[in-house]
């Protein structure tokens, strides 16, 4: 029993962005973006508020903010991992944010220089300020299926830290595989533990495809029911603090999978396939995804 419609969260123009050594101009990042609320992207996680000089590639942040088109009904997603962040995105207009909270001490102190308890407390308050702004909010658990540093993560934690994040009542949690080594049948068990320990709170995930696991992974977590998934046109990105770390399932290819299946994304697939082209260009090399390489199927299709 699969459910009739997926929501695709395009993360290209943040996630991807942030972890390609090439920084694309702010008028490219907003033609990005543009295009994949053209082809019919809802939610697209925009850009991040963060350090300037720990994220260069984020750096124009309020200026690409300032430049989007505003078209009815899609929804820019901004990235924050502290207060001033999120007073950033309020203050350039975000539609909604997004709050990492990552599930080790050690990668928890190199990507934002907390520890996780830290991280927790910091996700009450920006909870806070989010419902008292009226404005969604996101919590993501990072390394939720790994960490590079310290290996395995129980998933006895994931729940702990699900648990104290349901309290605040954010309005969604996503767990993410930030360095790709989730496996199909740990997605399961993980979703069904989160959805115990935080009840009621609808789940998002996202994938890196590190080890090429990905695209099972969406598959094994839109079978549990989860109908909000990140994912990156072309397959690019990573994460600067991670060894290793490569990209996010590619959104035409989780798209061309979900549509073959019966599962409606309302994403025009041709429209992706010419922006990863497009981005190709821009980055002056191929990008991981398959199905631009491929083409599509049945070919009347790509007409
Ligand atoms: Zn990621």
């Amino acid at each position: 029993m699969l459910p009739q419609r997926v929501e695709l969260i395009e993360v290209s123009p943040r996630d991807g962005l942030q972890n390609e050594p090439e920084i694309l101009s702010t008028d490219d990042k907003i033609a990005l973006i543009g295009r994949a609320a053209a082809a019919g992207a809802k939610r697209i996680e925009a850009t991040s508020f963060v350090n300037p000089r720990r994220v260069p590639q984020m750096a124009d942040a309020e200026a690409v903010m300032a430049g989007l088109p505003r078209p009815a009904g899609v929804s820019y997603i901004g990235l924050v991992l502290n207060r001033r962040g999120f007073d950033r995105a309020l203050a350039a207009r975000c539609d909604e944010v997004n709050y990492a909270v990552v599930a080790t001490d050690t990668f928890s102190r190199r990507n934002q220089g907390t520890t996780t308890e830290e991280g927790l407390k910091l996700h009450d308050e920006i909870c806070a300020a989010a419902r008292a702004a009226n404005i969604p909010y996101t919590v993501t658990i990072a390394a939720t299926f790994g960490c590079p540093f310290e290996g395995e993560v129980p998933e006895t934690r994931i729940a702990d830290i699900a648990r104290r994040l349901a309290v605040g009542r954010p309005h969604e949690i996503a767990l993410a595989d930030t360095i790709g080594v989730a496996a199909p049948t740990a997605v399961t068990r993980l979703i069904a533990a989160v959805r115990d320990a935080a009840p009621g709170i609808p789940l998002r995930v996202h994938f890196h495809n590190t080890r090429n696991t990905g695209i099972a992974n969406v598959y094994a977590a839109v079978e549990a029911g989860v109908t909000a998934i990140d994912a990156s046109i072309g397959g690019i990105g990573g994460c600067p603090f991670a060894p290793a770390a490569t990209g996010n399932v590619a959104s035409e290819d989780v798209i061309y999978m979900l549509e073959r299946m019966g599962v409606r994304t309302g994403v025009n697939l041709p429209a992706l396939i010419e922006t990863a082209k497009w981005l190709e260009g821009r980055l002056g090399r191929p990008v991981p995804a398959m199905l631009s390489r491929a083409g599509m199927f049945p070919p009347a299709a790509a007409a």
